[in-house]
């Protein structure tokens, strides 16, 4: 029998497959499967309308058959089958020729031209299973006919058709897996708990059953220990995709195992959001909240993104288009029957259609976080606890251009009840004169309660922000203000909270005791920019607070940040002393008589403040030593 041989377009296409489109070999059963499944569907639509199709919708089925002695993996199924000229048009030609001529031609081109989806009409899913067979032979038997055709092929070099016995219609394909190599196991098609795993992984959902005889061990009847095999048929596939049910008919328990199982978490999750969007576009998400951070979520190996099933069939595990960076822990899938897929079905060809979709998932996220906010805070504050520096990051990133969205899903601890707040329950509260939102930061809760600026704030009966993650100043930098009162930094800006009568005092004596700060400048040295008294002090004797667009905290944070300490960015410091604290009369005292003793005084109360502010002794040996000397005195 003649060899006929593949139109030169399809050899290219061929070898273009099993070299380079699809980076899983894997995916050519989900491939196989979903054309059987198509089959079955034409003909199932056929019987709705057309009485001389006897098979129920109960008869039909996917099985999957193998034989690892011989190495043949088979797929049958008892769909529409194909007639000689279809096995011929629809295995033999990849892509016509006719339509790469029209694709090539350069009045297809340009604006209309690159609308057209030209690959996305040629399936080449079949060939797919060139990657892992070096064989392989389709019998078919078209439905309404009595004839039924072998094809054949060992790959590029051409197939045969002939005629051949088959008693139903429908499709048998039977792959001759290739030989095991040093890079790849090919046999591992052959284990049939690999193909139950790749059926539950890529074809869960298709309408119809996959069965295949599944051989298991149980204990002999009557004994202890002894076991023998049985062989089951199982089917495969659970068929009807839990994202279809509606949400009454589906309970917790099955949303349990069904995130456990496919997102392979050992927690249920926090909270499930199902999505049915109609209109400008059509979809159906089912998304899960976590209830704890992966392990490597804040690490760079951490990879956002929601399934994508296109009509049931899954055809990418992380689509990334679909979240935002700042919702990224969100698991999930999206499910669309408009999708437009180009050749492998792992790239969408269309990405508008994606980012419509992205934007409604988004709105429907949020909308769903503000709502667990306002009607379940104990569980919101724990998603808060998990991912809430997140959402602080994607408030800092892209300029502050996604504020609108999260500036009200964000949650400070405050000075109020040492609670969680939002910036919404921080100003409906604040007092009426309040015009600014307080804010400190530090390493810890505890370390910020202890700034001598926060107690001089709380006094005034103001409540203060803790801000204890890296991101946070950053954030609400980007922020700058929320429902028209700045953020205030307790430690850097000038707080305004003195009476008019003690400002005029302080201007004054800052005024006369110039010369003073000089010298205790230049006893410090190092990076202290500035000193002057304070009257906002309650009962600590210094503070030390920085001028300019940079923290004391912030500075730490950018210091340790890998790639930046080059650039050892500083904050303007600045030594406040406490006016109504005696140890300033002491200071303008030793001015007068001991300028040595005042040169050490400096260093010691310099170094206080930078404690109590939360930062490091620069010299600890010349420190202790000072204080050894003063004992002494
Ligand atoms: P696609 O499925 O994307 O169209 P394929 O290369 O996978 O592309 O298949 C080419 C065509 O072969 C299908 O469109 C279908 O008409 C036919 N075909 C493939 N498998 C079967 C099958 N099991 N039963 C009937 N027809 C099939």
């Amino acid at each position: 029998m003649a060899k006929k041989q593949f139109k030169t377009e399809s050899k290219k296409l061929l070898d273009m497959m099993v070299n380079s489109i699809y980076t899983h070999k894997e995916i050519f059963l989900r491939e196989l499967i979903s054309n059987a499944s198509d089959a079955i569907d034409k003909l199932y639509f056929k019987s709705l309308t057309d009485d001389s199709v006897t098979l129920k919708k109960e008869d039909y089925e996917i099985r999957i058959t193998v034989d690892s002695e011989a190495r043949t993996l088979t797929l049958t199924d008892n769909g529409c089958g194909m007639t000689r000229e279809e096995l011929e048009n629809n295995l033999g030609t990849i892509a016509k020729s006719g339509s790469f001529d029209f694709k090539n031609n350069p009045e297809n081109k340009g604006e209309e031209g690159e609308k057209i989806d030209i690959i996305g009409q040629f399936g080449v899913g079949f060939y797919s299973a060139f990657m892992v067979a070096d064989k392989i032979t389709v019998e078919s038997r078209a439905y309404g006919s009595d004839e039924a055709y072998r094809w054949e092929s060992s790959g590029a070099d051409g197939y045969t058709v002939e005629p051949c016995e088959k008693e139903a219609c429908g499709t048998v394909i039977t792959l001759h897996i290739k030989d095991d190599t040093d890079d790849e196991k090919y046999g591992d098609y052959l284990n049939s708990y690999r193909i139950q795993a790749l059926v539950k992984k890529y074809s869960d959902y298709i309408r119809y059953p996959i069965r295949m005889l599944v051989e298991t061990e149980r204990i002999k009847e009557g004994t202890k220990d002894e076991y023998e095999k049985t062989v089951q048929d199982q089917t495969l596939n659970s068929m009807v995709p839990l994202w279809k049910k509606n949400a009454s008919e589906v309970t917790d328990e099955e949303y349990k195992n069904f995130y456990e199982e496919k997102f392979y978490d050992y927690e249920a999750p926090l909270k499930v959001i199902r999505q049915k969007a109609e209109g400008a576009s059509n979809f159906v998400a089912m998304m899960f909240i976590p209830s704890h951070a992966p392990y490597n979520y804040y690490s760079r190996d951490y990879e956002k993104g929601l399934q994508l099933y296109s009509s049931g069939v899954m055809i990418m595990d992380k689509c990334k288009e679909l979240l935002p960076d700042y919702f990224s822990f969100v698991r999930g899938l999206v499910d669309s029957s408009e999708l437009s897929l180009n050749i492998s079905r792992e790239m969408l060809q269309h990405n508008r259609q994606l980012s419509v979709i992205a934007k409604s998932v988004e709105k429907k996220i949020a909308s769903e976080l503000s709502k667990m906010l306002s009607a379940e805070r104990e569980k919101y504050e724990r998603f808060f606890d998990a991912f809430g520096a997140q959402l602080k990051w994607g408030l800092y990133s892209d300029y502050g251009m996604h504020k609108d969205v999260l500036q009200d899903l964000i949650l400070f601890k405050s000075s109020f009840e040492g609670k969680y707040v939002t910036l919404k329950e921080y100003v409906t509260r604040a007092k009426e004169e309040q015009n600014k939102i307080y804010f400190a930061s530090g390493d810890s809760i505890e370390k910020i309660k202890l700034l001598p600026q926060v107690e001089s704030v709380t006094a005034h009966g103001y409540e203060v922000l803790y801000l204890t993650e890296d991101v946070d100043e950053f954030a609400l930098q980007m922020l700058r203000t929320y429902s028209d009162k700045e953020f205030s930094n307790v430690c850097q800006d000038n707080l305004d909270l003195d009476t008019d009568e003690e400002k005029e005092r302080i201007k004054s004596e800052n005024e006369k005791a110039k010369e003073l700060f000089a010298l205790i400048k230049e006893s410090v040295g190092g990076n202290l920019h500035s000193v002057r008294f304070t009257a906002s002090l309650q009962n600590h004797p210094v503070c030390l607070s920085s001028e300019g667009a940079l923290s004391v905290n912030m500075e730490k944070i950018l210091n340790k940040t890998p790639g930046m300490e080059e650039a050892a960015l500083k904050a303007e410091l600045v030594l406040e002393i406490n006016i109504n604290h005696p140890i300033a009369e002491k200071l303008k005292e030793l001015f007068e008589s001991d300028k040595e003793k005042l040169a050490s005084y400096s260093k010691v109360l310099y170094t206080q403040a930078r404690l109590v502010g939360g930062l490091s002794v620069e010299d600890p040996a010349e420190f202790g030593e000072l204080i050894c000397n003063l004992m002494l005195q």
